[in-house]
């Protein structure tokens, strides 16, 4: 055998979908030296090293996912770049973005050569970076931002925090606007949510604990559109969480403005309810909302106000989690699980199709943070390899002794999902294959 046949992986018989070509049609996709070279009907005579099966599969673009913690640095004992990555496999994403709420923060370029090198040496996928906006991440002293996006950061956020001063907010929207990088924000008016750990509501009154109004969300949100509208640039609104923050980017959009939004898997199946008997696994920020804020992210998610999913992959230890309601950290990991989830909120209940949803996962985020130029979130003849198989009619059970992750924390323990990345291939290699699959 000699070696070009090594490098050839065939995948026979799945359904492509690429959205952002339109193709959808079943076919082989055929791979050698890392890119793929045909896309088409293969004949039964060809040789290759590694051949698939995808009969009943999907065969998609690599998974994207635009709102990650990897905690590393500072917080390995949560998460690594190795032990995050091995989990965005699993769960059939390729590329995922890193945000910089680390130790020290990614608000430099050091930082960023550091998580870039672990990532060379350690990584099971791609992982692009979105430094911070201000230094430290402390809302004070903006960060270098056009030195960082020369740097390869991909996207511009305080995650984990709001860039809260006004002042501060025009002149980040400005400088990302200047160097045209996305700004994401996490949309949360720090004075209204002092002390707060759930939702405003009943749910919050019976347990005791300080509500988290919706306000603290569209009170940002409604202040940070009116700026775009004066500055440009291209503004994105993290892990929307009501239905107040759909209305207003719907406006937004409607005037023409560049405001985006994405939507994670919990707030698209959870409400506050989840919160009762002080389970901590449903603590999260932004807090799970109602029955009526998840039917809204729903409905957006369907007519395209919300163009993005993002987990929001957030690993704490269980340790740190085993605690008092309050005192827990906020956060449940999302990415081995992820794709199972979606499906559930969005395609059992008929809002969207497979393809519209793969679209959610690959071309709209990778247009958001400027990597579908790079091919990414795209499968093509020409372009890296990085394809998600996907069995779109396996139903399981998550069960977070199977993550990859070093994380535990998941609210949706022994929930029943359907739909499952049965294979991860990222730049030619195989990253991920489900155990009793693809016998080859
Ligand atoms: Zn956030």
């Amino acid at each position: 055998m000699n070696s070009q046949q090594d490098d050839t992986i065939l995948i026979r018989g799945g359904r492509v979908l690429d959205p952002a070509s339109g193709r959808d049609e079943i076919c082989d996709v055929f791979i050698r030296n890392g890119v793929v070279t045909e896309i088409g009907t293969a004949s039964d005579a060809v040789e290759c090293a590694i051949e698939i099966d995808a009969t009943g599969c999907l065969v998609t673009p690599g998974l994207v996912d635009p709102h990650v913690h990897l905690r590393e640095p500072g917080g390995e004992h949560k998460e690594t770049i190795a032990t995050g990555t091995a989990s965005a496999v699993q769960g059939g994403f390729t590329t995922v973005c890193c945000m910089p709420n680390t130790t020290p923060t990614i608000d430099s370029r050091n930082t960023m050569d550091f998580i870039r090198l672990r990532a060379a040496e350690t990584a099971a996928c791609r992982v692009f970076i979105v430094a911070a906006a201000t230094i430290g991440r402390s809302g004070e002293e903006i960060a270098p931002i056009a030195s960082l996006v020369e740097a390869g950061a991909v996207g511009i956020s305080d995650d984990g925090d709001v860039v809260a001063d006004s002042q501060m907010m025009l002149n980040v929207l400005r400088t990302c606007a200047q160097v045209d990088r996305v700004f994401m924000q996490h949309a949360q008016d720090p004075a209204l949510t002092r002390g707060a750990s759930m939702n405003s509501g009943p749910v919050a009154s019976k347990l005791g604990l300080i509500g988290w109004p919706k306000l603290a969300e569209e009170v940002i949100v409604e202040r940070d559109v009116r700026m775009l509208a004066q500055t440009g640039g291209r503004y994105h609104v993290q892990h929307v969480s009501s239905a107040g923050t759909v209305e207003i980017l719907r406006r937004a959009q409607a005037q023409g403005l560049a405001a985006s939004g994405e939507a994670s898997p919990h707030h698209l199946l959870l409400t506050d309810e989840a919160c009762d008997g002080y389970d901590t696994s449903a603590k999260m920020n932004p807090p799970l909302r109602t029955t009526d804020d998840v039917e809204a992210l729903r409905a957006a998610v369907a007519d395209g106000t919300l163009s993005v999913l993002a987990t929001d992959h957030a690993p704490h230890t269980e340790n740190e989690k085993d605690s008092d309601f309050e005192a827990a950290p906020f956060g449940i990991v999302g990415l081995d699980c992820a794709l199972g989830l979606y499906a559930k909120a969005l395609i059992e209940t008929g809002h969207i199709d497979w393809p519209r949803l793969i679209a959610l996962l690959t071309i709209e985020p990778a247009r958001l943070v400027d990597l579908d130029d790079r091919g990414i979130g795209r499968l093509d003849v020409g372009l890296p390899a990085d394809i998600t198989v996907i069995d779109p009619a396996m139903t399981w059970t998550i069960d977070p002794d199977e993550f990859a992750s070093k994380g535990r924390n998941t609210p949706f323990t022994g929930v029943e999902v359907t739909g499952r990345a049965t294979m991860t291939i990222v730049d030619g290699s195989i990253a991920h294959q489900l155990d009793g699959t693809f016998t080859m």
